[in-house]
């Protein structure tokens, strides 16, 4: 199944990303593995090849490889590895790898007689080079083709007269190498592909707990989340906070009326409309539960508030949202309450306050909006 859906924009992209830190953090381990292996170059000659090369004279040989890899990890510190372009790595792996031809070549030209390590150098380097970089098959291919026709060429050059072994040898390696690379990268397909529809999932499972079905407004429980966060947010800065809680006026005729399906399509509508009446980024509409809507608006102060109530108001008498047996009106009306936050006031104490106001506008006749300091 994830073969079908590779194809689409969002994984080839994820895809792209997770494939380039793989290569980073390969290239990173081939840098190790170069410091590793130019130690065991050194020791080999000190113990065992001491009569082939004199130590001296492989060490200018050393020195750009391991140069390099030093001013690669100076770099990586001062740059993070994170942070390192994927043209950089590329850049970097080309001239880690001609560091090591480099080398090779020198070793080569510095030996008197034949030396059987030195293809088994290019075999463990064209190893390293396929761990380091099989996530991405063209990038693994240059890697180590220089290192497995090396070691071709160095035994097709000592034996010319047997060239079938070396030759096997080089299409095997490349055909197992080739053939296991596809299969290594397709387990790291699958595990970012994983990944990538875990993190979907979760994103939709807190879209799911933060969103209204029916009204696909912010709920009751991502609300109070936000007016938790406002209320710290204006004790610290001490900026004003104002909430609005909206009732539908005989809201339970309409549904007796016109039925409850008709009542659900009013109450999407009028998430719409309240919706529509704010604009500010932090500004948040929610249903706080059947009938009844809430409004958070940070930064605003009770005069704000109001401006936000009437435009509801106004808005909500434009829709002209049939309402065949409401005392107030022959369309959809509301009634607002509005708090504003003061130091000291806890979410409970703001929502308490804003439906004492609703209360008093319910009980002021309806279709209109109370402050604890101003009234319509
Ligand atoms: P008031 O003007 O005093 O607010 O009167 P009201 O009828 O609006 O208030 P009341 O609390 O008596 O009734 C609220 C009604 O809202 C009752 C319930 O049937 C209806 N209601 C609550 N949730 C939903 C819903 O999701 N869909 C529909 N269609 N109706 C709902
Ligand atoms: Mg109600
Ligand atoms: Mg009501």
């Amino acid at each position: 199944m994830w073969r079908i859906t590779l194809n689409s924009r969002q994984y080839q992209h994820q895809l792209k990303i997770e494939t380039q830190k793989l290569l980073q953090r390969g290239i990173f381990w081939a840098m190790n593995m170069t410091l590793f292996l130019v130690v065991v170059i050194l020791l080999n000659t000190y113990y065992f090849a001491y009569d082939i090369y004199d130590i001296k004279d492989i060490l200018p040989e050393l020195a750009p490889v391991t140069l390099l890899v030093l001013v690669g990890f100076l770099a990586i510190k001062l740059l993070a590895l994170d942070r390192v372009t994927s043209q950089q790595s590329h850049a970097f792996l080309i001239l880690l790898v001609l560091g090591w031809c480099y080398l090779l070549y020198g070793l080569v030209q510095l030996s008197s007689e034949p030396m059987p390590g030195l293809e088994s150098l290019g075999d463990i380097l064209a190893l390293v080079f396929v761990f380091a970089l099989f996530p991405n098959r063209r990038v693994m291919l240059l890697g180590i083709l220089p290192f497995l026709l090396f070691s071709c060429f160095y035994r097709l050059y000592d034996f010319p007269d047997a060239p079938v072994y070396p030759l096997t040898k080089f299409f095997c390696l490349l055909a197992i190498i080739m053939s296991g690379q596809k299969i290594i990268s397709g387990w790291f397909v699958k595990a970012v592909i994983r990944d990538f529809e875990k993190q979907k999932l979760v994103k939709q499972f807190k879209r799911l707990a933060l969103i209204d079905g029916l009204t696909n407004i912010s709920n009751r429980r991502h609300f109070d989340e936000i007016l938790t966060q406002e209320i710290r947010a204006s004790e610290r800065n001490s900026h004003a906070l104002t909430i609005i809680l909206l009732d539908i006026d005989f809201f339970k005729r309409l549904n007796d009326t016109l039925g409850h399906q008709a009542g659900d399509e009013h109450l999407i509508k009028v998430a719409e409309i309240v919706s529509s009446a704010v604009n500010r980024p932090r500004d948040l509409v929610a249903r706080y539960g059947g009938e009844e809507f809430v409004i958070a608006l940070p930064n605003t102060d009770l005069m704000g508030a109001i401006r936000v109530a009437e435009k509801v108001k106004n808005l909500l008498e434009e829709a002209q949202l049939a309402h065949p047996c409401s005392d107030v009106s022959e369309w959809l009306t509301l009634s607002q309450g509005i708090a504003q936050w003061e130091e000291g006031m806890s979410k409970d104490s703001i929502i308490k306050m804003a439906d004492r106001m609703l209360y008093r506008a319910k009980s002021a006749g309806r279709n209109t909006f109370c402050s604890d300091k101003a009234q319509s």
